[in-house]
Order: structure tokens, then C-alpha cells, then sequence
């Protein structure tokens, strides 16, 4: 593990938060029927909002890596 490389893939936070919308509802048709996140740049979406902070989470070519 080398400790020079600062910016760390791991780090929750440095994502913008306009990236982020959410929390969203599914319809209540829906059974089991959750909230989600889902960022707004490459449109991926999660359950769990820690996700949308993990820059692994984005594709390749969301705005997040810019
Ligand atoms: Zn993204």
C-alpha cells in the first residue's frame, strides 16, 4: 500500500452533490417498494445513497471523474 497517492478511491464525500437526486420513490405498485438515488450525470442508481459517494460506483465516463 503505498500512502503518496492522496487521492483515494475509497474516500465518501468528494462527490458534488448535484450529481446526486434523490431520494426517489418507486411507485407503490411496486411490491417491496424502495427509495433510490440516482446520480445525474451517467444515470446509475442505488438503494443505499453511500453509493452515489464512491467514485467506483460511476461509469467510466460520468462527470464525477472529471
Ligand atoms: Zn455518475
Amino acid at each position: 500500500m503505498s500512502t503518496s497517492n492522496s487521492t483515494s478511491e475509497n474516500s465518501i464525500g468528494s462527490i458534488k452533490k448535484e450529481h446526486i437526486s434523490g431520494p426517489h420513490w418507486e411507485p407503490p405498485t411496486i411490491p417491496n417498494a424502495t427509495t433510490y438515488w440516482r446520480c445525474t450525470s451517467c444515470q446509475r442508481e442505488s438503494t443505499c445513497e453511500q453509493d452515489l459517494h464512491r467514485e467506483r460506483f460511476h461509469a467510466p465516463s460520468c462527470e464525477v471523474h472529471q
